[in-house]
C-alpha cells in the first residue's frame, strides 16, 4: 500500500518547498523505499508550456513529452527517477477535464460543483499517481501559499486525502519562514505560528515543521513553535541557508526527517544509502578550478529560465573537480553598434546558444555563434542554438543569401529551419511541440559518437521547428557533419564541425540539460566543459 507525503508551503513563496520536497524523497529512497513525486500548481494555465519563461522560469519536459514545471527537474536530479505525466497537475487541467467530462455527460444529472467533482479529480490525481508509478511513497508538494483563493480546493481535497487515508498514510510537512530582525537580533516566529494557523482552519494539522531561517533556531524557539504548532520539538526541522541546494538533504538527513516519516507511516527504519551523495558533496565543497561559459539568451535576467542548462554546466564542472562560472550575455546586447563582442567574451573559455522561441535576440545569437566558430572557442548548441548554428553556416561559409528560419523570417528564399509537414496544420500554440524522447542514431568517428560511446541515444524534445533537409547536400559539402539522425523520420538531431575545423563544436536539436543529473552528468556537457578546460590552459 502506497503512503503519501504532502509538502505545503506557508508564510511567502521562494522558500524552497521544491528543494524540500526532493530531499524528503531522496532520502526516503535512500532508505530502500521506491518514490515517486509530484506537483500541484494552482494556476488555470493546464501546463506552463504557454508561459513566459521570465514569469515561471524554464518548462521543464519529461521522457514522455510533459511541459512542466521547472521543480520538476529538482526532483528529477535529486532522485534519479524518470518522471512523466501524472507528476505535474495544475488546476487548468483538473477544470478542463472535469468540464470536458460534464460535455460527454459522465455526470448525467448531476450539478458540478467545486466539492465534489473538482476535489474528486484532485485526489484522482494523486491515487493515479501511486497506481501507475507502483511507489512505497508519493510526494506531492502543492505550489503556492497557503491561504491562496487558488489553492484553496487543493488544500479541501488534500484534507479529504487524510481523512480517506488516516494519519499513518499520510504526512503533512509543512515548509515555513523564521525571520530574523536586524536591529532587535532576534528571531520572530508569529508568521510561522499564524501560518499553521491558516493550514488548521483548513482542517489540516501538520506533522512536520520545515523552518527555513538565516540562524539556528536555538532551543527557546523550537520549543515555541512546537508548542504553538501542536508539533513534537523533534518535528521541527531546521532549513538553514546553504551555499549549494545539494546540501539540504544532509542537513535534514542529520535531523532525521526521513525516520520521522517512516515511524508515522510504521514503515522499517533501515540504514541509508547515502554514498554517493556524500561524495557529491565533498567534490562541491572541494572545487579545484574555475572555468568560465558564457551562456548567450535572452531571458538573462531571470537564471531561472535557464535552470536545468546552469545545471548540467555545474554538474559536469564536478566532475572535472571545477566551478563553472557563468557569463550571462544578453544576446540583444551584441547587436548593438557600439557593443565590443571581444570585451564580452574575453575571459569565457566556452559559448553556449540554449533552447528559445521568437526572432527577439536571434541575431545576437548568430554573432556569438560565429564568433565561438571563427575564434575556436568550444561551443554547445542547443536547439534554438543549433538552428542559429546551421543558419550562421549557411549565411557565412556557405555564403547562401537571405537566410533564416521560418520561425523568424517566413519569407526567406532560403528557410535552412523550417515547420515539419505535419507541425504545418496546427493551430493550438499549447503541448503542440515536438515533445519528450525520440531516438537519434550516431554516426560513428564523430564527436557525438565519442561523447556518448553509443550508436542509440534517447533525448528529450521541446520544438516545432526543425532543420530543413533540402540543405544537407550544400552544408555537408562545405564541411558540417551530420552526425545524429532520427532513424524514423531522417530529422537532425546532432550537427558538429570536424576536429581539423573546430575544437569543439556540436549542437543537438534535443535538450540534453533534461537528463543530467548531479550523480550523473551528460557527455555533451561533459565534453564540452572538458574542452573548455582544455581551452583555458592553452
Ligand atoms: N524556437 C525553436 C523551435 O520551435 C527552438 C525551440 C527551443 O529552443 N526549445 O523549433
Amino acid at each position: 500500500m502506497t503512503k503519501f507525503v504532502f509538502v505545503t508551503g506557508g508564510v511567502c513563496s521562494g522558500l524552497g518547498k521544491g528543494i524540500t520536497a526532493s530531499s524528503i524523497a531522496l532520502l526516503l529512497k535512500a532508505k530502500g523505499y521506491k518514490v515517486f513525486m509530484q506537483k500541484f500548481d494552482p494556476y488555470m494555465n493546464v501546463d506552463p508550456g504557454t508561459m513566459s519563461p521570465i514569469q515561471h522560469g524554464e518548462v521543464f519536459v519529461t521522457a514522455d513529452g510533459c511541459e512542466t514545471d521547472l521543480d520538476l527537474g529538482h526532483y528529477e536530479r535529486f532522485i534519479d527517477e524518470e518522471l512523466n505525466y501524472t507528476s505535474n497537475i495544475t488546476n487548468g487541467k483538473i477544470y478542463s477535464s472535469v468540464i470536458e467530462k460534464e460535455r460527454r455527460g459522465d455526470y448525467l444529472g448531476a450539478t458540478i460543483q467545486i466539492v465534489p467533482h473538482i476535489s474528486n479529480e484532485i485526489k484522482n490525481k494523486i491515487y493515479e499517481a501511486a497506481t501507475t508509478s507502483k511507489a512505497d511513497i508519493v510526494i506531492t508538494e502543492i505550489g503556492g501559499t497557503v491561504g491562496d483563493i487558488e489553492s484553496s480546493v487543493m488544500m479541501e481535497s488534500l484534507r479529504q486525502f487524510r481523512l480517506e487515508q488516516g494519519n499513518k498514510n499520510t504526512c503533512f510537512v509543512h515548509t515555513t519562514l523564521i525571520p530574523y530582525l536586524y536591529g532587535s537580533n532576534e528571531l520572530k516566529t508569529k508568521p510561522t505560528q499564524n501560518s499553521v494557523i491558516e493550514l488548521r482552519r483548513l482542517g489540516i494539522q501538520p506533522d512536520i515543521l520545515v523552518t527555513r531561517a538565516p540562524i539556528d533556531l536555538g532551543n527557546s524557539i523550537k520549543q515555541k513553535i512546537a508548542l504553538f504548532g501542536s508539533i513534537p520539538e523533534e518535528n521541527i526541522i531546521e532549513a538553514k541557508d546553504v551555499p549549494n541546494i545539494y546540501q539540504i538533504p544532509l542537513n535534514f538527513h542529520n535531523q532525521k526527517i526521513e525516520e520521522i516519516i517512516l515511524n508515522q507511516f510504521e514503515l522499517k527504519v533501515t540504514k541509508s544509502k547515502l554514498n554517493d551523495w556524500k561524495n557529491l558533496i565533498h567534490t562541491v565543497e572541494n572545487l579545484k578550478d574555475e572555468v568560465e561559459i558564457a551562456l548567450v539568451g535572452k531571458y538573462v535576467e531571470l537564471e531561472d529560465a535557464y535552470l536545468s542548462v546552469k545545471e548540467a554546466l555545474s554538474s559536469s564542472g564536478y566532475r572535472y573537480q571545477t566551478k563553472v562560472k557563468i557569463n550571462w550575455v544578453d544576446s540583444e546586447l551584441l547587436e548593438k553598434k557600439d557593443t565590443n563582442i571581444k570585451e564580452i567574451f574575453k575571459n569565457s573559455q566556452g559559448i553556449l546558444v540554449p533552447g528559445g522561441f521568437g526572432s527577439r535576440g536571434i541575431e545576437g545569437k548568430i554573432i556569438a555563434c560565429k564568433y565561438a566558430r571563427e575564434n575556436k572557442i568550444p561551443y554547445l548548441g542547443i536547439c534554438l542554438g543549433m538552428q542559429i548554428a546551421v543558419i550562421e553556416y549557411a549565411r557565412n561559409v556557405c555564403k547562401l543569401e537571405d537566410v533564416s528560419s521560418k520561425e523568424f523570417d517566413s519569407m526567406c528564399q532560403n528557410p535552412v529551419i523550417d515547420l515539419m509537414v505535419n507541425q504545418k496544420a496546427i493551430v493550438n500554440k499549447g503541448g503542440t511541440l515536438r515533445l519528450g524522447n525520440y531516438e537519434c542514431k550516431i554516426a560513428k568517428n564523430t564527436l557525438a559518437h565519442e561523447d556518448y560511446q553509443q550508436e542509440s541515444i534517447f533525448e528529450r524534445h521541446r520544438h516545432r521547428y526543425e532543420f530543413n533537409n533540402d540543405y544537407r547536400n550544400i552544408l555537408e559539402q562545405n564541411g558540417l557533419v551530420f552526425s545524429g539522425i532520427n532513424p524514423e523520420s531522417n530529422l537532425v538531431e546532432i550537427i558538429e564541425l570536424p576536429k581539423e575545423i573546430h575544437p569543439h563544436f556540436i549542437a543537438s536539436q534535443f535538450h540534453p540539460e533534461f537528463k543530467s543529473r548531479p550523480t550523473k552528468s551528460h557527455p555533451l556537457f561533459d565534453s564540452f566543459i572538458k574542452a573548455s578546460i582544455h581551452h583555458k590552459k592553452k
